[in-house]
């Protein structure tokens, strides 16, 4: 098994009472099996933990909410727990949260969260930080993969390519990953016997046009957890249409690259590469627009969307749903949509 992991990945420490969010507000805990059995049997103060270990409608063990916080996160930003009994007495969900590990048949993949404030920011000032990752050139670890992950490997390295290729603009290089995508997907669902795709189909202007009033209406309807969202999403969709500057370019290329690596091998299972990419679709059009209105930082802003819409299991769901029978999100509309909001010339040569 051989691991892979990011560059900003041993970098991450949190910052506790200076965090401006706080992975305690707004979620339930999951309390693994094991540490409820510690907390069950040490008395004193595993008493008062125990007391506030409840079993939620999925059958899990949690933390019961306080007013919407972790009961254990103190006035002073920190953790009860760890102040009390130290760090190992954390759950298993406090001790690896940011940190992500997806598990392939011959490889791990490591990776942090949008959805803490801290982690988001050192993924949005980190340049080329999955280059080490498994990728097509890997040949020894490709060759010896299944014929479906190898497909999955490869097209996941092309992908990324499109995602990188600072020679176009940043909506280009999304349409690139929409229409290739597709291509992809024809193969796998065997409508083609190879992954046929031009760039030319999707770089040049549709004669049809959509504006992406479905994108919002579909944020609209998921569950909406914070009145801050709530706000941002409203104001963000009454803003105009904008072209993305560079340095919002290297953002959303970034928060791209993530989305990439932490789902498109989720479709080992699905057998559907384009809800990876219709995902980053949406999160780019509504994320570029959100940072018009938004006051803090674009850390906080990536890590509000996280946390509403991409860390919900039933908002991912009913996402999930919509791009796989909606024409309001097939890959063509969804390219449409990126044409006409920012309606201008392909630099494509
Ligand atoms: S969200 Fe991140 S930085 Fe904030 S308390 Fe949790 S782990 Fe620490």
């Amino acid at each position: 098994m051989i691991d892979f992991y990011p560059s900003y990945f041993e970098k991450f420490k949190c910052i506790a009472d200076k965090c401006p969010d706080s992975c305690c507000k707004g979620w339930d805990v999951v309390v693994d099996d094991k540490s409820a059995e510690i907390y069950r049997s040490i008395g004193g103060f595993g008493e008062k933990i125990t007391a506030s270990m409840t079993i939620d409608n999925d059958g899990d063990c949690v933390f019961v909410n306080k007013n919407g916080r972790c009961p254990f996160w103190g006035k002073n930003g920190l953790c009860e727990i760890y102040i009390k009994l130290g760090e190992k007495y954390l759950c298993k969900t406090c001790r690896q949260f940011p940190r992500l590990e997806q598990q392939y048949d011959r490889f791990t993949e490591h990776l942090l969260s949008f959805a803490c404030p801290e982690a988001a920011r050192l993924m949005l000032d980190s340049e080329n930080a999955y280059d080490n990752f498994v990728c097509a050139s890997d040949s020894e670890l490709i060759e010896k993969s299944s014929n479906f992950i190898r497909l999955l490997l490869i097209a996941r390295s092309t992908t990324v390519s499109f995602l990188k290729d600072k020679k176009l603009d940043f909506f280009d290089r999304l349409k690139l990953c929409l229409g290739y995508n597709k291509a992809v997907q024809a193969f796998i669902d065997k409508e083609t016997d190879a992954v046929e795709f031009k760039p030319e189909s999707v770089l040049i202007s549709p004669s049809e046009r959509h504006s992406c009033n479905a994108v919002f209406r579909l944020h609209r309807e998921l569950e909406i957890m914070s009145e801050e969202w709530k706000t941002v999403l409203e104001k963000a969709e009454k803003t105009d249409f904008a072209n993305p500057s560079p340095i919002l370019s290297d953002m959303l290329e970034r928060l791209g690259l993530y989305y990439i690596y932490r789902y498109y091998l989720t479709s080992l299972d699905s057998r559907n590469v384009l809800i990876t990419i219709k995902r980053l679709v949406c999160a780019c059009i509504v994320l570029s627009r959100a940072l018009n209105v938004w006051e803090k930082s674009p850390a906080e802003l990536f890590c509000l969307y996280s946390k509403e819409v991409e860390h919900s299991y039933e908002n991912s769901e009913a996402m999930e749903l919509e791009f796989l029978t909606s024409p309001d999100f097939s890959a063509d509309t969804l390219v449409e949509c990126l044409d006409t909001q920012f309606g201008q010339k392909s630099s494509y040569k």
